[in-house]
């Protein structure tokens, strides 16, 4: 087999070419239609009320902090083992960010030192918690919306790597990742690795309307346009002194008026991406199944094997973006892949000991399930396309490597 085996690819059909085309032959290439119905079909999809595209899911992460008012020095709590813009829109605001180390056998943010951080320093040092349901397995967010709750905080779910991911409630029901019920916010990226491609694209999902509106605002520089909200005199914004307003025949703002009353930014998407998005949706569920066939193959083909530390396993509403073994040898396993065109990959060089952290002090030991999860993990190729017998040729090669 000479073909290359990546971990994660995109699925682009005929219907999605087709799709973006016609939008590209439509009135809007940005800012038409298709933005709001492929925001109210995630929406739908994850079950939240509300629903904003944006650029990437780094805007998004930026625009969920600015929206919360993360201001320099406030504290925000997220997981070392996440790619870095988890962690870098805190930054961005002048926020202050404080790793917690993981759980070793879910991979995820451990609520228990979460819980530890927080009872150490006096109420009010933290502002917010950013959980990820990396790997696509739904961090358990009623836990944590109980504990933000002790503590006043709020929560952003960095969902990138779970659209279509659930955690079973105390209750019983399913809760989708995303779905607002719980946190705050919660974004998703859709970048070509992610579960639904845009080339780049994001989105932010909520149930809070206030939110909701912050959002669409800060989306596009801050600007307002409805007249409800103007802050401005209605003779400014015709043009005219105070004293003239008389002279108007009837008391409304003109046409071009608009305001900008924050700081905001350009982070809006594409009309065509939407419509790329919109019809990689319809594939979404199908795309999960797929995954969840290659996964359980995987957690068969890797159970009780020697050289296994750990692995994702087959785990219940799991979204498997990723699909992580933590084995012996992980850099030799790395390499032997690679010379037989099987491009695994490493979920995440931890976030606290990039050059860029280190500054604020950040240091070897600080986060020692992590860091030792980052010395044996590897990402198995995991993409709905990926054939059974490409899978069989990753895992024979695995097993060679080790010599099973
Ligand atoms: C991909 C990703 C992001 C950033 O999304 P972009 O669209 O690449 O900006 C943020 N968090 C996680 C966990 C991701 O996997």
């Amino acid at each position: 087999m000479r073909t290359v085996i990546p971990y994660g690819k995109q699925d682009i059909s005929e219907e999605d070419i087709a799709a973006v085309v016609k939008t590209l032959r439509s009135d809007f290439l940005t800012q038409g239609p298709k933005i709001k119905e492929f925001e109210e079909a995630f929406a739908r999809y994850v079950g939240a009320q509300y629903a904003v595209a944006v650029a990437n899911g780094t805007a998004a992460l930026h625009l969920n902090a600015l929206a919360l008012g993360v201001k320099p020095g406030d504290k925000v709590i997220t997981t070392p083992i996440t790619f870095a813009a988890s962690a870098n829109c805190v930054r961005y605001c002048g926020g202050e960010v404080v790793f917690a180390d993981i759980d070793a056998t879910t991979y995820l943010l451990d609520i228990n030192n979460v819980r530890e951080l927080l009872e150490a320093s006096p109420r009010g040092t933290y502002k917010g918690i950013i959980p990820v349901d990396f790997a696509g397995r739904a961090v358990d967010l009623e836990a944590f919306r109980k504990l933000a709750n002790e503590y006043g905080l709020w929560i952003i779910e960095d969902s990138c790597h779970s659209p279509g991911g659930y955690f079973m409630d105390s209750d019983g029901k399913q809760q989708h990742c995303g779905n607002g019920n719980l946190a705050d916010l919660a974004i998703f990226s859709f970048h070509p690795v992610k579960h639904i491609a845009c080339g780049e694209g994001g989105m932010i999902t909520t149930n809070d309307e206030k939110l909701y509106e912050k959002l669409l605002q800060l989306r596009t520089h801050g600007i307002v346009k409805d007249e409800n909200k103007f802050i401005n005199s209605l003779a400014f914004a015709n043009g005219l002194e105070d004293s003239q307003i008389s002279n108007l025949k009837s008391q409304i703002y003109p046409g071009w008026y608009m305001e900008m009353q924050d700081l905001g930014y350009n982070y809006r998407l594409t009309d065509f991406q939407a419509a790329l998005g919109l019809s990689q949706l319809k594939r979404a569920d199908a795309g999960l199944v797929r995954r969840k066939e290659i996964a359980k193959r995987y957690q068969e083909a890797f159970q009780g094997m020697p050289f296994i530390k750990g692995q994702s396993g087959f785990v219940k509403g799991h979204a498997y973006h990723l699909y992580v073994l933590e084995v012996d040898n992980r850099l030799g396993l790395y390499n032997h892949l690679r010379t037989n065109n099987i491009f695994a990959q490493i979920h995440y060089i931890p976030v606290h000991l990039m050059p860029y952290y280190r500054q604020f002090g950040w240091k070897e030991g600080d986060m020692p399930i992590a860091e030792e999860y980052y010395q044996n993990c590897i990402s198995m190729p995991m993409y709905p396309t990926l054939t059974n017998l490409e899978q069989d040729f990753v895992i024979k090669n695995i097993y060679s490597f080790y010599n099973v």
